[in-house]
């Protein structure tokens, strides 16, 4: 038995220790990719109620030399305790609002474009980049919306509404990303400057067979509307999740059912063609 218990912690030992380099074997790849530029961002439309695209999100994936096109979940944790987040976070800040130029030289100007900020980004620094890509690009800044998360707002409070003040003052919008994971109440909310909800997919994938996600949604949306935010529904993969969003007033809503993550050039010329 004694034997057996030190196999197992010399297994456990090296399986940890394989984990280990092979983290730092990613960071080192991550920090390669930047300096060669491997990481794009594709685009995923939002529609208002009347069906019209009012703005895409701006989701960044790896082109991996070797593994092919890779999605955040491998790569943004790493990017996160590693301190590269930031780094890739103003790249991609600077791809998105180039590329607003590309849309605005497509006749779609009128779109907002929005832009994921990770905790591990929110800092003086980001106030800086965003001030100097508005500046660099040109770019009216109420079309720029960055996306943050509940935690955030509830990890300190006091410094989040401090640095969404400094950006909000630029002219920039803000929304809540996974809105309802996070336990924050409505009223709380109103202290920040947000301008819109993004609904948690997971509430939205359970509409109308699950009662209390419906619940939920439903007073997300009207005490969100009584504090003149808008909301947005995110994950919606099915008309009859449309139709009951839409019926209930819902302001925004992006989902596979109306268009998946694209490359810029495929997105563009579908909401040409439409
Ligand atoms: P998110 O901000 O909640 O983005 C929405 C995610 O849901 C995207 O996954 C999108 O492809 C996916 N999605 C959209 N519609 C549907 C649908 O109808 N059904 C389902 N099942 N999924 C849908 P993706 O691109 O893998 O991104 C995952 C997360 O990675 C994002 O979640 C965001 O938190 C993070 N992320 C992506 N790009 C960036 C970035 O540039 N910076 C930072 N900090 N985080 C990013
Ligand atoms: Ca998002
Ligand atoms: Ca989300
Ligand atoms: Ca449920």
């Amino acid at each position: 038995a004694k034997r057996q218990g030190r196999n197992r912690a010399v297994a456990f030992h090296s399986e940890f220790a394989d984990g280990m380099s092979r983290r730092l074997q990613l960071v080192s790849e991550l920090r390669l990719a930047l300096e060669q530029d491997q990481f794009v961002p594709v685009f995923q439309p939002l529609f208002d109620r009347e069906g019209r695209a009012v703005a895409l999100e701006t989701l960044a994936r790896w082109e991996h030399p070797v593994r092919g096109l890779l999605l955040p979940g491998e790569f943004i944790p790493v990017c996160e305790e590693s301190g590269l987040i930031a780094d890739l976070g103003r790249r991609i800040l600077h791809q998105a609002a180039r590329h607003y130029r590309r849309l605005a030289e497509h006749g779609l100007g009128h779109l907002r474009i929005a832009v994921n900020v990770s905790p591990a980004q929110f800092n003086d620094e980001l106030v800086r980049d965003v001030a100097q890509v508005l500046r660099e690009h040109q770019i009216p800044s109420d079309v720029l919306e960055l996306e943050i998360t509940e935690g955030l707002l509830m990890a300190d409070p006091e410094r989040a509404i401090e640095l969404m003040n400094q950006i909000a003052a630029m002219g920039v919008s803000f929304s809540v990303d996974d809105f309802g994971t996070g336990y924050s109440s409505l009223a709380y909310l109103k202290r920040f400057p947000i301008d819109r909800l993004k609904i948690d997919r997971s509430f939205v994938r359970d509409l109308g067979t699950d009662d209390d996600d419906a619940a939920i949604c439903n007073s997300i949306i009207g005490l969100a509307h009584a504090l003149g935010i808008r909301t947005v529904a995110e994950g919606v993969e099915t008309t009859m999740q449309l139709d009951w969003l839409r019926a209930r007033q819902i302001d925004e809503v992006q989902g596979y059912l109306l268009g998946r993550p694209q490359s810029f050039d495929v997105l563009v010329a579908t909401l040409q063609a439409r």
